[in-house]
């Protein structure tokens, strides 16, 4: 469990001499409990208080790196239960499982196409299984070579060290998760895990065995421990995975401070697309199913991207001149903000006219058109500066500008500020169809 400020300066040594930087030993202690200090910059902390500090420092779920390079996908050092707590860092890694025992070629060319755009964001698959459903290692080590081309952190099924063991050898240097580790072969995966430094998954039919079998896995040596928690139905896995969110986080029970996984493989399209999404809400780092329609993953992307966005900060888009439609210098320019769920209503609106015209977007810090004019980040002068801008004169020639119809009030020293001619468009984007057809004058 983190140590509180008072606790920390316990162990620091009381002499105040401001080698860290810090004015007093508390203020470097209080520093150190918000994780704004390291340790490091004690130089004569003692070495018994530093591996107690260290100790205390380490996150009470492991942050565990499957794969490699920039595809690399991190999962678990989570701090709250609910997001509304805070936040939830971690995002989890989405993905298909590919049998080796079917088309493989054709099933890589699916995920391949599991990209998408949603408000503004890139989202699809972050991680992609390889099982072993023939029982061939032969097949299972090319079916793992095959989807190396898919340039994701890769999970490697198989009962058989064996065949883990040819397929690690045609994926070297990739650094995938090996799953998984069970009550009966667990020593024969710990040290297949721990020769080559890659993550290890544990599978046990309940939470306590969960328990006891990271105990046995990490005291042979494995550090990176991932827990599959694929039990029989839905109500139960959530179940498991609540409770070893709780215990790991609250309780500080360190044989289940790991990052989750569950395997989702219902023949029923529905069932198994709410199964994915109920534990990318609630608590998988990993969630890996046999569907691979997009379809299907779309709405677990979409999830996962809701929950994982920092309730603290907006979405936003970039503060720019966007166009839409073929635009021409004269065609009407509007002014928003630069709230994606604002910028993209508005930007459907324009686009469903069929009118091509220009969106200013305004940086009022990702905040809503009548609460960035009520807290000054949608101002005269900020919008005067933007339609003055070189971005602005190169596009567009006439001096006439459309603001939303919550400010009007804004008109008048918008045009004084700006020199420009201030027309006042409709208060709800719905109406800026109407308004450009009808009452926008070039
Ligand atoms: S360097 Fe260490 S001993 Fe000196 S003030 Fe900072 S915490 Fe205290």
């Amino acid at each position: 469990m983190a140590l509180k400020a008072l606790d920390i300066f316990k162990l620091l040594p009381k002499t105040n001499c401001k080698k860290c930087g810090a004015p007093t030993c508390l203020a470097f202690a209080m520093k150190l409990a918000q994780k704004q200090a390291s340790l490091d910059d004690c130089p004569d902390v003692s070495d018994e208080a530093k591996a107690e500090l260290e100790g205390s420092a380490a996150p009470p779920i492991r942050l565990v790196t499957i794969g490699s390079g920039d595809s690399k996908l991190e999962i678990g050092n989570e701090t709250v239960m609910f997001r509304h707590e805070e936040t939830f860092y971690h995002q989890p890694g989405i993905g298909v499982i590919v049998r080796d025992d079917e088309n493989v070629d054709e099933r890589i060319a699916a995920i391949r196409e599991l990209q998408f755009v949603r408000v503004g964001t890139e989202i699809g698959a972050t991680i992609v299984a390889v099982e072993n459903a023939g029982g061939d290692p032969a097949a299972f080590a090319a079916a793992a070579a095959a989807v190396q081309s898919l340039e994701l952190p890769t999970v490697l099924i198989a009962e058989d060290p064996a065949a883990i063991e040819a397929a690690l050898a045609s994926c070297p240097d990739k650094r995938p998760l090996l799953h998984a580790a069970t009550e009966s072969n667990w020593e024969a995966f710990a040290k297949l895990a721990k020769d080559s430094g890659c993550p290890l998954a544990i599978s046990a039919p309940d939470v306590d065995k969960l328990s006891e079998l990271s105990e046995k896995v990490k005291a042979a040596g494995v550090e990176d421990i991932i827990l599959d928690v694929t039990l029989g139905n839905i109500s139960d896995t959530l179940q498991a995975l609540t409770a070893i969110r709780r215990l790991g986080l609250k309780k500080g029970v360190k044989s289940l401070g790991y990052p989750c996984m569950t395997t989702c493989r219902s023949d029923n399209d529905f069932e198994n697309v709410g199964e994915c999404a109920t534990y990318v809400a609630k608590y998988a780092g990993i969630v890996l199913t046999s569907m691979s329609a997009p379809e299907h993953i779309l709405p677990l992307l979409t999830v996962r991207q809701n929950i994982y966005t920092d309730p603290r900060k907006p979405i936003q888009v970039e503060s720019k001149l966007y166009e839409v439609g073929s635009v021409t210098p004269e065609s009407p320019l509007l002014i928003t903000t630069n709230f994606s769920l604002t910028y993209y209503t508005v930007e459907g609106e324009v686009e469903a006219s069929r009118v091509p015209a220009y969106i200013g977007v305004i940086d009022t810090e990702g905040t809503s058109v009548l609460t960035a004019f009520a807290s000054d980040k949608l101002t005269a002068e900020n919008v005067s500066q933007f339609i003055n801008s070189d971005e602005v004169k190169g596009a567009v020639s006439h001096k006439k500008v459309v603001i939303p119809g919550y400010v009007t009030v804004m008109s008048g020293a918008l045009k004084e500020e700006s020199g420009w001619e201030v027309q006042v468009g409709p208060r709800e984007a719905s109406g800026i169809s109407k308004y450009l057809k009808t009452v926008w004058t070039p």
